[in-house]
């Protein structure tokens, strides 16, 4: 059966471990591996710091996350209501920042295409951006005992 969850919470930085922490916990129920529960809680985390700093640039709103959980596949939407995306194709470019005087590298939205095994990004200008990504889970059980282990 399908399980599904929607959680709305304030654009401000202390949010971050919470947003992560709660979708982690939606994914144990799927027997996730340490290592895939991770990459997840890595790129739930620099979606919704994308939606603090640049979306709403630190003056706070509101954040969006929904889960959807089917046998062994997580389905997350990470949506904002701030300033949006111009050029997407741009943006998910490894390096591109703008925000280079904050020390930003550019690297949250190819971390997500590197740890999950779907990635999408809608955006409108001045509307809002949603950040759609897929997990599978399942892998194998070596991984699982090993990262147990250290
Ligand atoms: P890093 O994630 O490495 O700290 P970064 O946030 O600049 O740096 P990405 O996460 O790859 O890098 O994002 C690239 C660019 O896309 C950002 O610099 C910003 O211009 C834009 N961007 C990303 N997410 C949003 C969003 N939710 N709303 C508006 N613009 C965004
Ligand atoms: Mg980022």
């Amino acid at each position: 059966m399908k399980n599904y969850m929607k959680l709305e919470f304030s654009a401000i930085s202390e949010n971050e471990p919470f947003a992560r922490s709660t979708v982690a916990a939606f994914c144990v129920r799927l027997n996730p591996t340490l290592d895939e529960l991770s990459d997840v809680k890595t790129a739930v985390s620099e979606a919704v710091t994308n939606c603090i700093v640049h979306a709403y640039e630190g003056k706070g709103g509101k954040i969006t996350i929904e889960c959807e959980a089917e046998e062994d596949v997580l389905h997350i939407r990470i949506s904002d209501e701030g300033k949006g995306i111009e050029d997407i194709a741009q943006a998910i470019e490894p390096f591109f920042t703008t925000a280079e005087e904050e020390e930003r590298s550019g690297m949250g939205f190819t971390i997500m295409q590197t740890f999950m095994n779907g990635f999408k990004v809608e955006s409108q200008k001045g509307v809002g951006t949603t950040v759609a990504m897929t997990k599978k889970f399942g892998g194998n059980k070596e991984t699982e005992v090993k990262a147990h282990a250290q």
